[in-house]
């Protein structure tokens, strides 16, 4: 076994590859190389042009310790054609020795200009005695680290590969007919072409991995993910649901009385859940729609849909503020349907609490609203048929793959239905998301005016404080958003409390309230109430506002420190204006000096509205990893595949996902061995 090899290695060894992730055979051979040094031919000097590597021979004619400008060893080498510098900044004695005149030497490099000439710095240099053949393959550059030599890498790898080879483990896994619809070479060759690709070999190619032996690794890494998710996707339909017939007069009733019309775009979804939701099998379905583009509705009738069958619905929010949100806007909606709504907070009193978990276990409240807590805790269902999770982006996908509901049956399995402004681009809701179903809102409801994002400098401050206190004396209402302080929670509310007080006393005239997490949720509740009645003109706020806040009065907003924040919070907090009739302002103040990043980020929000867009550049400038928020959830990134640029990969992978699924069960499954092997199991929900 593989162990048994990683056990004979010497424990020094050992640790450094494990540094390097490295700890089977297979994880050795997909060790792949960074780079690689062309040792097959020589070229004479006089071709070695500035900017090129490449490998050349000749005699030291002349060498020279020099001391200025810097402590150097200056070798000059002479070929038939022509002659080049060797600067070496450090050296050994010997190496002086080595290389003293006379002696032929192999050099390997990238050419430069120099003073005198062309010239190279720290080359690879090898003395050449009697007659020296050339590499027959191009030299491989493994991501190494120090203390590892290349030499010792290269050598366990190709050990590595030849064990696995003899124990038939790098067999194709594809099936023929997907093999030859690709056109790529076999799994075992494209190792072979990587590591040991044969002279003549384009090297960009290799380098920008745009040979055919990189796209059929990376080819092979989207598949296994493909595979995996789409089993899911398909073992889903095999559990049990309850059926939730489509047609239920309680959502007419609701339309009826709305004082709008749904968008094309909301009626599409509307359908899509609806049509899920009549299935016998669960559904898991993830609905986007940019920041007011009014997913709310949507969850209601997808909700009465499970109530006019007589099935209980969850709807948990991420914040007390947002859940407590939904609770009254869905309350307005549904009690005069004749709807029973309970409500749980994690800091209600305890006799509101107990009685409000009764109303849930009878069934006498038929959608309750909820906090994490509500799931946390044992919350006992009569009968549960969908669970609605809004802002999905929040609570990570390992966490979303581990939710289950209690309620009434154990067989039977609720509906899911998770909601996200976070749009995700479309190649990470076809990789990370490929075992959910998407519903997509593209449009906003109508009457919209676009914001207006100002990008202004701390320095002028006051300025913008004089303007604020205008608009909001002729009837507009403000944010003004309190920096986000990572390190300390205490600090950032110190913060927010401090620019309450000093705005509270430039401004006697105005009505000015603050909130922020640590105020209980009375409080909050309150003082949200006062500021969408009007009430309070200027809400100083820490960014717990962040999500699904909606007062479409308001119209201003101010944040502080803006290059302290992520692009989907920047674009998450702008959604909260530009709701209502009059035109929405963002005004977002920054401190010098900004960071590259930081720059990037507020051009980006500066220079675009649309979610996905602002999502696509965020997915750029961060990677998946840290966009999706998945180093903690368990689900294994790609390593070799670029979702911007393998989009077309990552097509045929789930294609022939689905194909293998379906007609080769036994090739799928091997090949998800291969590549996940143990993870695997993180992916099952
Ligand atoms: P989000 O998708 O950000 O959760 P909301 O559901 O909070 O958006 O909706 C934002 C606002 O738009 C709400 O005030 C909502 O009542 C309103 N709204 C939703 N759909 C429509 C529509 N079709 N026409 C007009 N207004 C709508
Ligand atoms: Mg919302």
């Amino acid at each position: 076994m593989a162990a048994h090899f990683f056990d004979s290695l010497d424990e020094a060894l050992r640790k450094k590859l494990e540094k390097l992730g490295l700890f089977s055979d297979f994880d050795l051979v997909l060790h792949l190389p960074l780079r690689y040094e062309d040792e097959t031919r020589l070229s004479p000097i006089s071709q070695a042009v500035p900017g090129s590597t490449v490998q050349v021979e000749g005699v030291v004619a002349e060498q020279e310790v020099l001391v200025r400008p810097r402590r150097q060893l200056v070798c000059r080498v002479d070929d038939d054609s022509g002659t080049l510098y060797l600067r070496f900044f450090n050296f050994y004695a010997s190496q002086v020795t080595a290389w003293s005149p006379g002696t032929r030497l192999r050099v390997l490099g990238e050419v430069r200009a120099g003073f005198h000439g062309v010239e190279m710095v720290h080359p690879k240099c090898r003395v050449v005695r009697g007659s020296m053949v050339l590499a027959n393959t191009l030299t491989p550059v493994y991501p190494g680290m120090a203390g590892l030599p290349q030499r010792t890498l290269a050598r366990l790898i190709m050990q590595a590969f030849e064990r696995l080879r003899a124990k038939r483990l790098l067999q194709e896994t594809l099936p023929a007919t997907i093999l030859s619809a690709c056109q790529f070479p076999a799994f075992e060759d494209s190792l072979s072409i990587l590591h040991c690709p044969p002279a003549g070999v384009s090297i960009t190619s290799l380098q920008q991995r745009s040979h055919p032996a990189w796209f059929r690794i990376k080819f092979d890494e989207l598949l296994a993910q493909q595979l995996s998710m789409r089993c899911h996707y398909h073992q889903r339909r095999s559990q049990q649901a309850p059926v939730l017939q489509q047609q239920t007069g309680l959502q007419q009733a609701l339309l009826e009385v709305l004082p709008f019309g749904l968008t094309d775009a909301q009626c599409k979804v509307v359908t899509e859940i609806s049509k899920d939701l009549a299935q016998p099998y669960p559904m898991q379905r993830l609905l986007q729609g940019d920041v007011g583009s009014g997913k709310t509705i949507v969850a209601a009738l997808a909700a009465l849909q499970s109530i006019g069958n007589g099935y209980q619905v969850a709807v948990m929010a991420p914040t007390e503020i947002l859940a407590e949100q939904h609770f009254r806007k869905l309350s307005d909606w549904l009690t005069p349907l004749g709807v029973g709504v309970g409500w749980l907070s994690g800091s209600q009193k305890k006799s509101l609490r107990n009685q409000e978990l009764e109303r849930t276990a009878t069934g006498e409240a038929m959608l309750v609203i909820g906090t994490h807590a509500l799931f946390r805790e044992a919350v006992q269902f009569k009968c549960l048929g969908l669970v609605i999770i809004d802002e999905q982006h929040r609570f990570g996908v390992g966490q979303r793959l581990a939710l289950r509901m209690k309620g009434g049956d154990e067989e039977v399995i609720p509906h899911q239905l998770m909601m996200s402004a976070t749009p995700i681009p479309r190649t990470l809701s076809m990789s990370y998301f490929a075992d959910l179903d998407v519903s997509v809102i593209d449009q906003l409801p109508p009457g919209r005016s676009p914001v207006v994002t100002r990008l202004i400098d701390s320095s002028r401050r006051e300025e913008i404080v004089a303007r604020i206190r205008e608009a909001c004396l002729a009837g507009r209402q403000a944010y003004w958003v309190c920096p986000l302080i990572e390190e300390s929670e205490a600090l950032q509310l110190k913060t927010a409390v401090e620019t309450y007080e000093t705005l509270s006393q430039t401004f006697p005239d105005l009505r000015i309230a603050l909130i922020h997490g640590r105020l209980d949720s009375d409080e909050k509740s309150v003082i949200m109430a006062e500021f969408s009645q009007g009430e309070v003109q200027l809400l100083v706020a820490t960014t717990v506002i962040e999500v699904g806040v909606d007062v479409p009065n308001a119209s201003l907003m101010v944040i502080e420190h803006a290059e302290r924040m992520g692009l989907s919070q920047l674009h998450q907090l702008r959604g909260r204006i530009g709701r209502g009739s009059a035109t929405g302002v963002c005004v977002l103040m920054y401190q010098q000096p900004l960071s590259e990043v930081a720059r990037k980020r507020l051009q980006i929000i500066f220079e675009h509205r649309d979610g996905f867009e602002i999502a696509r550049q965020d997915l750029l400038l961060r990677g998946p990893g840290e966009f999706l928020g998945t180093r903690q959830s368990g689900v294994p990134l790609l390593r070799f595949a670029n979702l911007e640029e393998d989009i077309d990969l990552l097509e045929m992978a789930r294609n022939a996902a689905e194909n293998m699924l379906r007609d080769h069960p036994l090739a799928a499954q091997c090949h998800m061995q291969r590549w996940l092997g143990r993870k695997e199991d993180y992916l099952r929900a």
